[in-house]
């Protein structure tokens, strides 16, 4: 018995380390060859590099010139720029345009049902990928529940392709502060954000949605904006201090981050008072918001392309308030910039149409003010950092995920050849290569 039970040991011990030994087997290597690299951190680009590729991680990064071990696959981008694979901050997977000539913001909700706007995530996952975003935080599903949360699931387990996500779920604003609104107040109509009223409440709903997977959670700090008799753009506030301290306090005690959408004025002040760590929009940033900004390490995600997207005519109040929003908007990005506040990459993609191209905020970013490079950086090593993923995304370095995308001329020069990716790989697997010789 006692020698059976010894024999039975022997095995398992020998099984493990059979085991162990297959799992170590070194998988396949792949050389990538970068006529030139942005790596995501350093401040200037480096002439040509060999990207050493194991699995899904990248292994090393040396001059052209060292050896490449036989049998190594090589993937020849000699001639083309290669970056990080991109990081987008504010997408929304699940929302499929707010085209007033399509039936707007509430057509997503009213006609399309929860399969059709699965579908339409799949298809809008696998378009951010193919522009070369490896990575997004989708700031919401916009009515569609915790499909976020399946969706990631999906594409982790490769039933389809598309980023590595980052998710909120339902969101959170309060009775009074998200659509569908307008409709006749006996009509009990489907809301884009999961509405709460008082501490105990907000608490409930950030517990619900991080039990169901939530990585982030997002606030609505303010709704709706118009332009008052003075001229100014004015936004309700939405969440009290004590509503988003109760929410805060709850994701931070999961050690997750809260986004909070935040326009400007009373909103925008009980957002930094009640400890957002991201700042979505941003549209009039005073002084003082900058400043405690900065003393709180809080984040901007300035999403500024689409306020440029479909304004309402110029002679209706929603047309007044579509070009004030953009008349406050680039003074207050150079303003945050100057100042040094930690500025990510992110584009609203969902609220404006995803047949845009996802590199469109770089443009504006670029006209404003930021260097070609530091733009780059917002959306590859300042997001990871934001992301608490520094080293692991957003960088080509040994270590990281192997994220890794080509265009053919030099984005420096031309911030819009970001427009132009030809090569993505993610997570160590090519999915889209029209640059390689
Ligand atoms: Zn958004």
């Amino acid at each position: 018995m006692r020698h059976r039970y010894f024999a039975f040991l022997v095995c398992l011990l020998l099984g493990c380390a059979i085991a162990v030994g297959a799992q170590s087997a070194p998988s396949p290597l792949v050389v990538i060859r970068a006529g030139t690299l942005i790596d995501g951190t350093s401040d200037a680009a480096a002439g040509p590099r060999l990207i050493f590729v194991r699995g899904e991680r990248i292994e090393k990064v040396t001059d052209a010139g060292a050896a490449i071990p036989a049998g190594a696959k090589v993937i020849d981008l000699s001639n083309a720029t290669v970056l990080p694979g991109l990081i987008d901050s504010h997408t929304h997977i699940f929302l499929w345009g707010e085209d007033p000539a399509k039936g707007g913001y509430d057509a997503n909700i009213l006609y399309a049902g929860l399969a059709q706007r699965a579908a339409r995530a799949t298809a809008a996952a696998r378009r951010a990928l193919e522009q070369g975003f490896t990575t997004l935080r989708d700031l919401e599903t916009e009515g569609a529940g915790y499909g976020d949360v399946g969706i990631k699931a999906a594409i982790a387990e490769g039933t389809i392709p598309g980023p590595r996500l980052f998710v909120v779920t339902r969101a959170i604003s309060t009775t009074g502060g998200y659509n569908l609104e307008g409709y006749a107040p006996e009509l009990d109509m489907p809301k884009g954000a999961q509405l709460i009223d008082g501490p105990v409440e907000a608490r409930k709903a950030a517990r619900e949605q991080l039990d169901h997977g939530a990585d982030w959670i997002k606030v609505y700090m303010t709704h709706r904006s118009w332009v008052d008799r003075a001229g100014n753009l004015v936004s309700q506030p939405t969440l009290t201090v004590e509503e988003l301290r109760a929410i805060v306090d709850e994701a931070h005690g999961w050690k997750k981050k809260v986004a909070c959408h935040a326009y400007n004025g009373i909103g925008m002040q009980r957002a930094l008072d009640g400890g957002c760590d991201s700042i979505e929009h941003g549209l009039e940033l005073t002084d003082a918001n900058i400043a405690q900004m900065l003393r709180q390490g809080t984040w901007l995600c300035p999403t500024i392309a689409a306020y440029y997207e479909n304004p309402a005519p110029a002679d209706t109040p929603a047309g007044k308030r579509d070009r004030k929003r953009v008349e406050v908007h680039e003074p207050s990005f150079k303003k945050a910039l100057a100042a040094g506040v930690k500025i990510v990459y992110g584009t609203d993609m969902g609220g404006i149409d995803w047949s845009k191209p996802e590199s469109i905020d770089f443009e504006y970013m670029v006209r404003f003010g930021m260097a070609p490079m530091a733009a780059i950086q917002s959306a590859t090593s300042r997001a990871a950092e934001m992301l608490e993923m520094q080293g692991e995304i957003g960088v080509v370095a040994p270590g990281a995920y192997a994220d890794i995308i080509a265009v053919p001329g030099d984005p420096l020069k031309n911030i819009e050849e970001l427009k132009n990716v030809k090569f993505v790989m993610h997570n160590g697997v090519v999915f889209r290569n029209e640059a390689a010789r």
